[in-house]
């Protein structure tokens, strides 16, 4: 099972929920099955109503890891097989305290289940302030670096923004948060959200992620523009 997790930065509402499933759009695309889960992290359990004896869940991150394994094997395709990749969109923002153990459930399992098998998309904010138009990369800096922080770290940076990123800003994400441009990707903002699968495919990231998680997908080679 290869499981992807999508977290988000410096804002709520930028779109982790259209990039979590155009990625396993375009990866359903390519032949393969896939399933998705939604976390909200909220944890609504009542310890008044509990019996003393049983007051404490210790081992919250497991128990998050033990579901999440659990979930990603349930078939959601009419033909029953299983699903070969598991998207997982963890809701909020990092740094949030309600995901806490969340994230740190998944800083544990990308090890449990191996480095070819686990892999982060972090979706950020590039503002643009009217002021000036510049197209700000600081907020998306900070917010792969508190990731960073708490034992994650982001293999595509998806940034979103009004207009499509200057390449220069590009270059200066991929310099500033560590990582290669070609897993800096722009998703800017679009007139309809059936084009960004379309974004992402153009930009690479099925060959990124094909290569990242050992994907069995046939990719031809580019065609030369
Ligand atoms: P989040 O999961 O981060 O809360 P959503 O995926 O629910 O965000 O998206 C928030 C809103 O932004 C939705 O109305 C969605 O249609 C819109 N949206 C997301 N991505 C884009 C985009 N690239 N262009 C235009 N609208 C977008």
């Amino acid at each position: 099972m290869k499981y992807i997790l999508v977290t988000g930065g410096v804002i709520s509402g930028i779109g982790k929920g259209i990039i979590a499933s155009s990625v396993g759009t375009i990866l359903k695309s390519c032949g393969l099955h896939v399933t998705a889960i939604k976390i909200d992290p909220y944890i609504n359990i009542d310890a008044g109503t509990f019996s003393p004896y049983e007051h404490v869940v210790p081992h919250i991150t497991d128990a998050i890891q033990e579901w999440v394994m659990k979930q990603a094997t349930i078939s959601v395709d009419e033909d029953g097989v299983e699903p070969q990749v598991c998207v997982i969109e963890l809701g909020g923002t990092v740094g949030d305290i309600e995901s806490m153990p969340f994230i740190e459930a998944f800083r544990q399992f990308q090890f449990k289940v191996k480095r070819e098998n686990f892999c982060n998309i972090h979706v950020s904010l590039i503002p643009q302030p009217n002021t000036t138009g510049e197209q700000k990369t600081k907020p998306t800096q900070n917010s792969v670096r508190e990731l960073r922080g708490l034992g994650l770290s982001a293999d595509l940076i998806v940034c979103r923004c009004t207009t499509p990123l200057e390449t220069s800003v590009k270059e200066k994400i991929s310099m500033f948060c560590h990582v290669e441009p070609t897993q800096v990707i722009c998703v800017h903002d679009v007139s309809s959200i059936y084009r960004v699968p379309l974004l992402l495919e153009d930009q690479g990231v099925v060959r990124y992620l094909c290569e990242r998680l050992n994907l069995p997908i046939e990719m031809r080679p580019r065609k030369m523009l």
